[in-house]
Parts: C-alpha cells; structure tokens; sequence
C-alpha cells in the first residue's frame, strides 16, 4: 500500500523527502497541501512537475479518496463517497446553508447500532474511523469549496457561503460517534485548533451511550449534543431503536441534561416522524399520533431544548412510510401548544440520495 502522507508527523514526512533526494523545505510545502486538503499531488502547484509525478505514482495524500461526488440539482447540497486504505466506504455530506458550509462527517464505517429505520446498520459495523480519517472528511470538503470559486455558484443571501471555507461541523453520518468517542473527541479538538471552527459550531449527534455522554462531560468543551430519541416511551423506542434496551429513555436524557447543564446548551432532539402501510395500503401514524406528540412534550417541557422533526427519508430495506407535511405539522403544533421548541428540518439533497448511508449501501448493492 502506498504510504499516506497525510498520517505522517513533520519528521517523518521530512525523511520520506529527503530519502527521495529532495531538500527538506518541500516537505513544508506538501504539509500545506496536505492540511488545504488537496486531493492529489498533481495539485502542488509550487512543486517542480517531476517531484509531483513521482509522488503521485509512489504515495498518497490524504487517507480518504473520493470515488464518487454527487451534487444536488439546486448546487447546494454535494455528497461525497469516499474510500478508505483498507477498502471500506465512507459518505460525508457539504451543505451550503445560508448561516455557512456544514460538513456531515461519518464517525464509523458501518454502525452496530441496528435502529430500524436507518440504512446506515444494514451491513453492521465494519470499524471506527481515526481521527484523521474524519478530520480527512472536513479537508475534502474546503477543499472543494476553495474550487467553488471557479464555478458558477450562485450567490447566497449572506453573500460569503459561496467562497467561505467549512464552519460547521455535525457528526450524523454514518456510525455511532459515542462508540469511537476518543477518536471523534481527537478530531473535534483538531478541527477548533486547526480550522479554527468554534467548539458551538460542532454537533455529535448519538442514539443516546450514557457513558459516551459522560466522557463528553469531562472532557468539557462546549459543542452541542443531539440525541436520537424518535420515540417518546421505552417501549415503542425499544421496538426501534435497541439501544434503548440498554439505556433507557430517563437515563440518556438524565445524561443530556447533565450535559447541557455544564455550558448552558441548548440540547437537540431528534425526532424522525415515522408512518406504517396498513393491510390496506394506507399510511398510519407509527410514532407520531397526537399522543406520542403529548407524551413527548412531558419529557421536555420547560427543558433548555429543539426538538428538530425530521422527515423519514425512504429506505427500500425498511418497512416504514414517509408521513405528508400535513402529519407532521399536526405533531409540531402539539409540541409548539405545550411550549415546547421545535422546527422541521428541511431536507436537503434528497435527490442525490444523501440521507443517511444511501449512497454507500447503494454502491455495497451493486
Ligand atoms: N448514530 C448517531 C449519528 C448518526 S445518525 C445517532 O444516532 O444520532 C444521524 C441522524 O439521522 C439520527 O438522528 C438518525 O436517527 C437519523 N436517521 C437515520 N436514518 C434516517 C432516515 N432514513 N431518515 C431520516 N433520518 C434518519
């Protein structure tokens, strides 16, 4: 396998280059490519063409390579597929939103998760990423938005998304980030002291590890939580989600207030609005009928909270149904009666398949 020089200390990458009977500055040169995120080495534009070439045949730059880049039709949304050294996929998602660039980073390849309505568990848990293998995942995406300028990209209302680099970060793709927690904690920490993205700019989104939400405690900085909960009784949520099993309803969210508590967060709640097919064909409500929607607000009324309502993106291997607009704002009026707060969350780049371990379950398929 060709070495990654990314993954290189200074030293190490400063020996590669002088085994190659190159003055030691050029390693400077390359790190800086390294960390603007470039692809390839052809792209060291101050590096002599014979050098360039040499590397490119003999070594790679970063420890992700993208092998498809998917681009939603209103230029917003770009979806990447990325393949890692040892073969294994990954999907990490750009968004350009009108308060910034977003980047949804996956944490695992895989998820062992086994949540119903998801297609990122389908396959199981192949492993955890490194830190650099998700910090990787940022770099792709600057580096595309640095090359958006050469593009035809309309201009967003704040005027600087178009040319502006990654400001946030959420880690919701694929995998369990409370299962890799010190390598997404060592990410995370690089992304603030690297690219300098703000620890309140950075979500990690979980299916609710306790002892995960507890590390993130003591380790103490102030990024937002989200919590998956999807169901408002342990019931129903045991029937989706089997974590649950483990960790029950009262104690995730017990752990989430903790941790807001500490740095006056907002906690986010995730809630995607799941149907049924009846024998009939008709979708019935499955979590989402007026009493979940009051049970939830029992849960979180009067708590520092967003609940973000989420349209179920369709999954072929799953037996659930998308629910009409109509449905979900009668379950969002419920919550907003109780004074609880709440949003819908818009869906972007559906039609790249960019919800959700689509594109790398669909490439699995072929
Ligand atoms: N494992 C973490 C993070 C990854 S999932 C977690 O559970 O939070 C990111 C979010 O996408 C979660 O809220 C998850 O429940 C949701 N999700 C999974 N599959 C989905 C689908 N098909 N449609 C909409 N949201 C989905």
């Amino acid at each position: 396998m060709k070495p990654i020089l990314f993954n290189l200390t200074d030293g190490e990458l400063e020996q590669f280059i002088v085994e190659l009977g190159q003055p030691k500055f050029r390693a400077k040169q390359i790190r800086e490519w390294l960390n603007r995120g470039a692809p390839d080495f052809l792209s060291m534009k101050n590096i002599p063409e014979t050098l360039r070439t040499q590397l490119q045949e003999t070594a790679q730059t970063l420890p992700v390579r993208i092998i498809k880049k998917l681009e939603s039709s209103d230029g917003e949304t770009t979806k990447f597929l990325l393949e890692l050294d040892d073969g294994e996929q990954i999907e990490s998602v750009l968004m350009r939103t009108t308060y910034g660039n977003s980047v949804c980073v996956s944490s695992q390849a895989g998820c062992a998760m086994g949540c119903k309505f998801c297609a990122s568990t389908l396959l199981g848990l192949k492993r955890n990423l490194s830190a650099n293998e998700i910090y990787s995942q940022i770099l792709v995406a600057q580096w595309e938005l640095r090359s958006d300028k050469f593009k035809d990209r309309p201009i967003k209302p704040n005027g600087d998304a178009n040319n502006g680099d990654v400001s946030h970060i959420v880690v919701m793709g694929t995998g369990e980030p409370l299962q890799n927690t010190e390598n997404v904690i060592g990410f995370i920490e690089r992304a603030n002291s690297d690219m300098g993205i703000g620890w309140r700019r950075i979500t990690v989104s979980t299916c609710g590890i306790v002892p995960g939400i507890d590390r993130l405690i003591e380790w103490g900085r102030p990024i937002n939580l989200a919590i998956s909960l999807h169901a408002p009784t342990d019931e129903l949520r045991c029937q989706i989600m089997p974590i649950n099993n483990r960790y029950k309803l009262a104690e995730v969210l017990d752990a989430a207030w903790r941790f807001t508590d500490l740095h006056n967060r907002q906690l986010m709640i995730e809630y995607i609005l799941l149907g049924k097919k009846d024998e009939n064909g008709e979708t019935i409500l499955y979590n989402a009928t007026p009493d979940h929607a009051e049970k939830l607000s029992e849960l979180l009324r009067g708590k520092n909270c967003m609940v973000n309502l989420i349209p179920w993106n369709a999954v072929d291997e799953r037996d659930f149904a998308s629910l009409s607009g109509n449905a979900v704002h009668r379950f969002q009026d419920i919550l907003i009666k109780n004074g609880v707060h709440t949003r819908i969350r818009r869906e972007r780049g559906t039609d790249i398949g960019s919800a959700c371990g689509q594109l790398r379950l669909n490439n699995a398929k072929k």
